[in-house]
């Protein structure tokens, strides 16, 4: 059994602030067992970091958290164990950064009507590495005095009813499941907690995933009280999910998000890492686990 993994975790091959390498040095000085890549949109990462957890003898899965749609609200799915290679995968990630960097210039646009150099800013964003997120644009935002911290950027200029909005189009939560499935991968959905979905909503919500074919939910996240806990446990019970648990770990130095979790789960929930011990044709998924010098 696994004492502490890390199944949730970002790079600067999307939005957070260590290299992959530097993420899997830092895993190390946790005693991370396993981890998983989960940068939005992209596996760009994972090759590097797969290397890095291959010297540190920490098991690693090629995974990204995928942006999609739900009754128009922007719902998160882990992709864990994705075979990077997968034709359709890549077509999906091919269109999702398509839509992403047309999203992001017509931004640009309605930031140069409200007298700012929109086009500029963009393009800044654009030559960054990783995929190119709103957040980037928001931390450049803050960087050139429009905005005192990324949320105030969300909340002058970015978010949903401010001035340079721009809804975004993402694919549908069954097409992003869909996809994962066709990876070879296990769907799982992210941080239930943070959707704002009434009671109800969650349970819907849970039921169209399942149906979609996701198979995990994550029920150990920072940041989720015992309350929230309790809830996601409850959803995993009902629907039959297994139990997935991670960080979301972006930046170093939050002392209450560190990177890697207690790999205990509630009773009664199958831990995620029991299902990716199978692939879908029976054969064992994770390589034979070499012991953790200490
Ligand atoms: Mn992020
Ligand atoms: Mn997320
Ligand atoms: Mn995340």
């Amino acid at each position: 059994m696994y004492e502490r993994i890390d199944l949730h975790t970002h790079s600067t091959c999307s939005d957070g602030a260590l290299s992959p390498a530097e993420l899997v040095a830092l895993a190390a000085t946790r005693q991370v067992q396993l981890l998983a890549l989960t940068d939005h949109d992209t596996l760009a990462g994972c090759a590097g970091a797969a290397l890095a957890c291959a010297e540190y003898r920490i098991e690693f899965l090629y995974a990204s958290e995928l942006t999609s749609l739900w009754r128009g609200r922007e719902i998160h799915i882990v992709g864990l164990r994705l075979d990077a290679a997968a034709p359709a995968l890549k077509a999906f990630l091919a269109g999702v950064l398509t839509q992403r960097v047309a999203r992001l210039r017509a931004i640009g646009t309605r930031l140069t009507r409200c007298g700012l150099d929109g086009e500029r800013l963009v393009d800044a964003v654009l030559e960054l590495p990783g995929t190119p997120t709103r957040l980037h644009l928001a931390r450049l935002l803050v960087a050139q005095g429009h905005a005192t911290d990324p949320d105030d950027a969300f909340n002058r200029w970015l978010g949903q009813g401010q001035r340079a909005a721009v809804a975004a189009e993402w694919p549908g939560i069954e097409a992003a499941v869909a996809v994962i499935r066709a990876a070879g991968g296990l769907a799982v959905l992210a941080h239930p907690h943070r959707y704002k979905l009434s009671a109800g909503g969650l349970r819907e919500l849970c039921q169209g995933f399942r149906d979609a074919g996701g198979e995990g939910i994550e029920v150990s996240l920072p940041g989720m009280g015992p309350a929230d806990a309790g809830r996601a446990a409850a959803l995993a019970r009902r629907y039959g999910l297994a139990g997935s648990c991670g960080s979301d770990f972006h930046v170093p130095g939050l002392p209450w998000r560190p990177l890697g979790r207690f790999a205990k789960l509630p009773e009664g929930i199958v831990p995620v890492t029991e299902r990716l011990a199978m692939k879908p044709d029976g054969s064992a998924a994770l390589e034979a686990r070499t012991p953790l010098a200490s």
